[in-house]
């Protein structure tokens, strides 16, 4: 690809594939010894770009860069730190909608590595299983940390779901900024991204309707 194509790529967001696409053998090293290559990796990129590292204030960056990138931002690569996510019998025999809303959103672009910001809402209608709250935070906080393309995010997410809950009745809508659009390029700071993924009973617009009459607490009948 020239660099015209991996600017287009970048500025319209192209996601190529569901999954996040991750090399056989990005599991072999440590976090210790990501973290280790990493810092080496950015004292490197910030001495071309002419920092002085002897500086006191500079010289533990690329190990606080390295950190934050193996344990914070991008620990959702790793399937190990995937949250465990158990389910319950349904028990009460509810069967309505279900909606979880203003779930934090912090995630990062993976065409520029800066950061994604928002919300995600969510619903479900259990069949014979129902899940902790607190648990569909988690997935969504795991899957937020990853390099990420919104799109992508919301089909991971509510794939996950559908999986675990054992029904295709989910929903899941993100409303995000982008800081690549915010910052840099068209420098927009008020748009932001709306992406929405539904199955199952989610199909009907009557139920999307519900849904989404429920995010603003206008839900009527
Ligand atoms: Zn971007």
């Amino acid at each position: 690809m020239n660099k015209e194509q991996l600017d287009t790529i970048g500025d319209n967001h192209i996601s190529s594939n569901i999954e996040t696409p991750l090399m056989p053998d990005a599991f072999d090293k440590t976090d210790q010894e990501k973290i280790r290559s990493i810092q080496g990796h950015f004292e490197k990129i910030m001495r071309d770009l002419g920092l002085d590292l002897t500086d006191d204030s500079l010289s533990g960056t690329p190990y606080r860069f390295a950190k934050m990138y193996v344990k914070e931002l991008f620990y959702g690569l790793n399937p190990a730190n995937k949250p465990k996510l158990s389910t319950f019998e349904n028990k009460y025999g509810y069967k309505k909608m279900l909606v979880e809303q203003n779930i934090t959103i912090d995630s990062s672009c993976e065409h520029h590595f800066l950061p994604i910001v928002g919300h995600a809402h969510i619903a479900y209608v259990p069949n014979d299983k129902v899940i902790g709250l607190s648990k569909i935070n988690r997935l969504v906080d795991y899957y937020a940390h990853r390099p990420q393309v919104q799109e992508r995010l919301c089909l991971q997410i509510m794939k996950d779901l559908q999986d675990i809950l054992d029904t295709e009745d989910v929903i899941v809508v993100i409303n995000a900024k982008h800081l690549c659009v915010s910052s840099r390029g068209i420098k927009d700071k008020n748009s932001f991204t709306t992406t929405v993924e539904y199955g199952g009973c989610f199909e009907q617009v009557s139920n999307r309707n519900e849904f989404f009459a429920s995010l603003t607490g206008r839900l009527e009948d």
